[in-house]
């Protein structure tokens, strides 16, 4: 097994752009930046949450929405407790939910349809909102990726507005 540190090195930003719209005397500034990591199992859950604040500071955005996408079909982003044995739980929670074999029709073309089914339950994207440089979340919602089709390399896209 691999730790969370270690599997997180290869975290790198390769893309942001900021901009400002004026529009009615109101300053509304947006920021964009992508974050590429690697999955290092089949099927793990990799918590982002440190990046993903750091990201939403350099925004430099003090109020407004802060808008997290995985764009992928066969992971999935939940906001939820960084604990060992819940991540575990989740895991094998999905396991049950949809079991690896399940005579689905996209296996007849790829042999992903479990993955593809977990991401479509748990979903892709959240949205929180920002106030006062704070980004309002609860003590143990953490910013998890649920990998199901790994490893593979993998994006998280930060979009923050506001002013
Ligand atoms: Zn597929």
């Amino acid at each position: 097994m691999f730790s969370t540190k270690l599997r997180l090195e290869g975290l790198s930003p390769f893309l942001f752009m900021r901009h400002q719209l004026i529009q009615n005397g109101i300053s509304i500034k947006t920021w964009f930046k992508e974050l590429s990591f690697s999955s290092r199992e089949g099927r793990e859950v990799i918590d982002l949450t440190d990046q993903v604040l750091e990201t939403a500071k350099q925004s430099g955005i003090k109020n407004g929405l802060l808008v997290v996408q995985l764009p992928h079909a066969t992971a999935a982003l939940m906001l939820n407790e960084d604990e060992e044995g819940l991540k575990q739980d989740i895991l094998n929670k999905l396991d049950d939910l949809v079991p690896a074999q399940g005579g689905y029709q996209h296996d007849r073309i790829d042999d992903n349809a479990h993955a593809h089914l977990k991401s479509a339950l748990v979903g892709s994207s959240v949205v929180l909102p920002i106030v006062d440089s704070q980004i309002v979340r609860g003590t143990w919602q953490s910013f998890l990726v649920v990998e199901q089709d790994g490893p593979r390399r993998r994006r998280l896209t930060i979009f923050v507005m506001g002013e």
